[in-house]
């Protein structure tokens, strides 16, 4: 489902934010890396195509 952006704060971690709680790059972000906002980034291709 849709969710407000967020992104990783690792900085290994592909520069984009993601905006759903089932993409599947976005639950790959444990929850202590997990930064509300874009962090300035694009949004991930994934979370694009689910709307
Ligand atoms: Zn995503």
């Amino acid at each position: 489902m849709r969710v407000p952006a967020y992104h990783s704060s690792n900085q290994s971690d592909p520069d984009i934010h993601h905006n759903h709680s089932d993409c599947p790059t976005g639950q790959q972000i444990p929850a202590h890396n997990k930064l509300d906002g874009t962090g300035g980034y694009p949004r991930c291709k994934q979370c694009v195509s689910k709307g």
